[in-house]
């Protein structure tokens, strides 16, 4: 018998019929002697909904003074799924509770709409369990210190059902959802993309920091901070598939020293459109120049990504970084009107029409040569790569947009993706 946290996505929960079928599952798993606690999202398309109607009443129904209410809104998406899914288990004969995240409580801190988890107290659902109830949790939302509630950022349940899995000291966390795993990269771009077996919390992190809607990236991190195993598999499956079958579908996060690890040199490509390019061009070349142009631009609350200072010529050098592309024409108007004046720099230029591809594998830190090949295959296709960062497990390159889908291609052949590893 084994402690284990289910989490159900917004699609696996898309309708009554939906949760009925998510009911029979979470029976079957009870049914086997284990004690389950279900973290379920809100049914799919409720919290866009519910969001779009605070928008009709306040178009700027995102601005900070509204934030308070928003949570006390989106979280009822949360809080009505799982009660339908406890009424649900209760029809299918089982003894279940439902709580929303105040009840339990999850503590959460006070950044509405972006809160984060700071304590979870376990104690009632542990005697709920000990009585033999299967314990439904709300995903996304939490509670403050002054009792508001709180919702931890869009996609925030996959985070709720890993923290609870974390706190429970649960056995394992089985992230239902409408994909039947993480795969080597987006299938809809690489039809010949595999389905990994396994994959390590660290490469997971670089794949949902890049743009891998898979999990919330904030789960991966409680994941690797915790050492929860955590498994991505399908709800679309029917509910009664052999259970030892199911418990082994999909894609389990790894840890390093795991046995079960796969010894794949790349793991997979990630590419995110998403982002935009800035350059100062003829920025004197002294001290504090770097602090002064992302000094402001940090200060504007906009996150930088890639970094480029080139050798200075004649005492001038250029500067380049990437942004969010949602924050690319405020960070140029920034830059034009309160940093080039002051930093006597030629001129700033930009381009919007970029994206990054990275190869992302652990392997990449014991095996040299990697990025070369990379940078061998880009150049066959005849793509410039316009900026080049590299960390331990990934090497990421930025590139005209419209080459994106031909190197994706490229790179998940060169690195033979489309194989199963030996
Ligand atoms: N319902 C929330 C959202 O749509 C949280 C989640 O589904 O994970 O973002
Ligand atoms: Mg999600």
């Amino acid at each position: 018998m084994a402690l284990i946290v289910h989490k159900y996505g917004g699609t696996s929960m898309g309708s009554t019929e939906r949760i009925r079928q998510v009911a029979k599952r979470v029976a079957k798993w009870a049914r086997a002697g284990h004690q389950l606690v279900v973290v379920p999202s809100a049914m799919s398309g409720e919290t866009n909904r519910l969001l779009g109607l605070a928008k009709e009443l306040a178009p700027a129904s995102s601005d900070d003074s509204y934030r308070r209410e928003l949570d006390m809104l989106a979280a009822t998406g949360e809080q009505a799924s799982s009660a339908l899914l406890a009424i649900a288990l209760q029809a299918e004969g089982l003894s279940s509770v439902s709580y929303a995240g105040w009840q339990v409580p999850i503590r959460t801190d006070s950044a509405y709409t972006k809160a984060r988890i700071e304590a979870i107290d376990d104690t009632r659902v542990r005697a709920d369990l000990a009585a033999g109830r299967v314990v439904i949790v709300t995903g996304f939302q939490g509670v403050d210190a002054q009792g508001n509630i709180t919702t931890l950022g869009r996609g925030g349940s996959d985070t709720s059902a890993v923290a609870v899995a974390a706190a429970m000291k649960a056995s394992e966390c089985l992230i239902y959802t409408d994909v039947d795993g993480v795969y080597t990269t987006d299938p809809r771009v690489v039809p010949e993309a595999r389905r990994l077996r396994t994959v390590s919390f660290e490469e997971m992190l670089e794949m949902a920091s890049m743009g891998s809607k898979v999990l919330q990236i904030r789960s991966v991190e409680f994941a690797g901070k915790y050492r929860v195993p955590m498994r991505v598999l399908s709800s679309f499956t029917p509910w009664d598939i052999d259970i030892v079958e199911e418990a082994s579908s999909g894609t389990l996060i790894t840890f390093e020293d795991d046995e079960h690890m796969e010894q794949a040199i790349v793991s997979g490509i990630a590419f995110n459109r998403d982002e935009a390019k800035i350059s100062l061009l003829g920025v004197p070349d002294k001290p504090g120049i770097a602090y002064q142009i992302l000094g402001a631009v940090a200060d504007a609350n906009i996150e930088v990504d890639v970094i480029i200072q080139n050798i200075s010529k004649d005492g001038k050098t250029d500067f380049s970084f990437t942004v969010n592309r949602v924050d690319y024409a405020r960070s140029m108007e920034l830059l034009k009107t309160r940093v080039l004046p002051g930093l006597g720099a030629q001129e700033v230029v930009g381009d919007a029409k970029i994206c990054k591809v990275s190869i992302v594998g652990i392997g990449m830190r014991s095996h040299v040569g990697i990025a070369s090949k990379m940078f061998r295959c880009l150049s066959e296709e005849g793509i410039n790569i316009q900026m080049i960062s590299t960390s331990e497990i990934k090497t990421s390159v930025v590139i005209d947009e419209k080459y994106m889908e031909l190197a994706v291609r490229a790179l998940h052949k060169a690195f033979d993706l489309d194989q199963p590893p030996a």
